[in-house]
């Protein structure tokens, strides 16, 4: 880690057009003892007087991209009116670190890929044009979609499995003003630029994330599965939103992860489900349909069954969202 000057921030004119922010600091000062980022100067974002809320707004709600993932699962807004995002968050790292992170934070942290982690091993997106170690190498935790020759690397977020499948739209604030992007707009497949994750500019400051009104609270159902009970980041995992007339798909949502650079949702299958019987063989011909094209390496070719597997299950867990347990969700 080299040193850096530290300073705080009161508003956010403080921070745009400059870098590097720190927020929680569970990702960040990991990259910076790794040597994979560097600072001259560290900017405090979390005394910045705005952001930190959960607000109504006209067509939805506002999450502050300063709130905490704990302060945010457990609003009563999200509890009830967006459970499936407050159970993807609930899912990811521990208590402690849900306390300290926080939601422009989640966005935006790095994959886990070892190779990324380790500076002997070649990797593009540390060290473009040195290869790609995990290719040939040890890949049980990689992508089976959306892959590129340069990079395999999956986005390891839970929370913005859920803020996909909600529609979620990200506000930003940059030296040149405001802008928002829609969610599947933001992060960005390896292709032949892997250190690029996501289509945030540098100097540009996450302000907050909105939530459309509809919220999939009947229907819904986030499920991952990992090698340990909890603690752990997915091999695979899906949310699901449905809205039933009866037994039949007036519109369904559904977004991977651990499977992507990307979280990963296919419109086209969503499309196929409308106006069908929300059964079994439906939901399985959908899962085929966002699996088109997947292709595993030497040790993640499981995946590919998994996540059919997950696909189904989850979609019919949806139907009766009292089959989640708080803490009981299910190992790989
Ligand atoms: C042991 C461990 C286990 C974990 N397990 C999981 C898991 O299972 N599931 C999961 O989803 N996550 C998991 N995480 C990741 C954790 O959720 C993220 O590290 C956290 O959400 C990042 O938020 P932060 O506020 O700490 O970000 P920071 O580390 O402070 O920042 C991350 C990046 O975002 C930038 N940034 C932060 N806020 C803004 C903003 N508003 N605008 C612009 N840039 C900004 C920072 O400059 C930095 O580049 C785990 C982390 C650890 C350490
Ligand atoms: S998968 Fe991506 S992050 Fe991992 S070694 Fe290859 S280039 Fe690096």
């Amino acid at each position: 880690m080299n040193n850096f000057d530290y300073q705080k921030a009161a508003t956010v004119s403080d921070v745009v057009g400059k870098s590097t922010f720190v927020a929680g600091g569970t990702n960040l000062i990991d990259l910076l003892k790794y040597n994979l980022t560097n600072a001259a100067t560290l900017i405090d974002i979390n005394t910045i007087g705005e952001h930190h809320d959960i607000l109504e707004i006209e067509d939805g709600v506002r999450l502050g991209a300063l709130a905490t993932n704990a302060d945010t699962a457990y609003h009563p807004i999200i509890e009830q009116r967006y459970p499936l995002l407050s159970r993807a968050i609930l899912a990811g790292a521990s208590a402690q670190i849900r306390n300290m992170a926080t939601n422009g934070g989640n966005l935006l942290q790095r994959t886990r890929c070892y190779y990324f982690y380790d500076p002997h091993a070649p990797c593009n997106k540390r060290l473009p044009g040195s290869g790609c170690s995990a290719i040939n190498g040890y890949n049980r935790n990689m992508a089976i979609l959306g892959t590129s020759e340069n990079c395999i690397a999956v986005f390891p977020s839970d929370m913005s499995i859920a803020l996909s499948a909600l529609d979620a739209i990200i506000n930003i604030k940059s030296e040149d003003g405001e802008r928002s992007v829609d969610f599947a707009d933001f992060h960005r497949l390896p292709g032949d630029t892997p250190p690029i994750d996501n289509n945030l500019k540098p100097g540009e400051f996450i302000t907050s994330i909105d939530l459309p009104l509809k919220g999939f609270a009947k229907n819904y159902s986030y499920l991952k599965l990992r090698d340990r009970a909890s603690y752990a980041f997915a091999l695979v995992s899906v949310a699901t939103g449905l809205e039933l007339d009866g037994d039949t798909i007036r519109d369904v949502r559904i977004t991977l992860g651990g499977v992507s650079h990307k979280p990963w949702r296919v419109k086209d299958a969503e499309h196929y489900l409308i106006g069908k019987k929300a059964d079994r063989e439906n939901f399985s011909a959908a899962a085929d349909i966002i699996l088109q094209g997947a292709v595993g390496f030497a040790h993640n070719t499981f995946k590919i069954k998994l996540a059919k597997k997950a696909i189904v299950r989850n979609c019919m867990m949806a139907l009766d969202p009292s089959t989640q347990l708080p803490g009981a969700q299910p190992s790989a």
